[in-house]
């Protein structure tokens, strides 16, 4: 099928920094609509978070679990549902093949929920978002994230299709461009690992999660 993966923090809800208390959530506006614009679309909706806070120790896997229940609570209120939900909680040093721009959470879901990655779409606020991706052969749309990342990304090399104002617009992008032909090659494909990059059903980093 295809599928909207999904960044959480920044995209969904507020990113206050290593969000670790369910209490803290507030979603971005424009996030439930958008939601629900992709699932009414017969997209799955898939977040797919980096959460190195638990390897940092700053909270723990269940916090996490509060938190991701907490943003799926709040856009259920609003008619939106998420498909699943997957979290690196790994720290960026390179050692696991979950954290993004690596997209060992993309090639799980796709394993999962028989997501075929052409037809697919990674939206988020972040450089390593559209890098996943990318890394996949999937099309990708910025959203500008609450607050502003600074400095700022330079997302040139990444190749974004757009650059949405919320996810909202994201959404209505993305429903409107998901049948055209996609205008450019997205960036460089993912090596490791890898020998389909833009097969669902190739095994990649299955393995590891197992
Ligand atoms: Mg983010
Ligand atoms: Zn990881």
């Amino acid at each position: 099928m295809r599928a909207v993966f999904l960044d959480r923090d920044g995209t969904l809800n507020v990113n206050t920094g290593y969000v670790g208390d369910p209490r803290d959530v507030r979603l971005i506006a424009g996030a439930a609509m958008g939601v629900k614009l992709l699932g009414d679309a017969g997209f799955a909706t898939v977040v797919v978070s980096n959460q190195s806070g638990i390897a940092r120790g700053y909270f723990s896997e269940s916090d996490a679990d509060a938190v991701d229940a907490r943003v799926r609570e709040l856009l259920a209120q609003a008619g939106a549902s998420i498909t699943a939900t997957y979290r690196c909680p790994h720290l960026p040093d390179g050692e696991c093949e979950c954290r993004k721009p690596k997209p060992g959470m993309l090639l799980r879901a796709a394993a999962d929920l028989n997501i075929d990655f052409a037809s697919s779409w990674i939206v988020g606020d972040r450089l390593l978002d559209v890098e996943a991706g990318n890394a996949v052969g999937c099309r990708s749309v910025v959203v500008s994230g609450v607050p502003p990342h600074e400095p700022p990304e330079d997302f040139s090399l990444a190749q974004p299709e757009y650059f949405a104002r919320d996810l909202v617009d994201a959404a209505r992008y993305i429903v409107a461009h998901a049948t055209e032909v996609r205008p450019q090659e997205a960036g460089t494909p993912y090596r490791p690992h890898e020998t389909g990059t833009t097969s669902g059903r190739s095994a990649g980093a299955r393995e590891k999660h197992a």
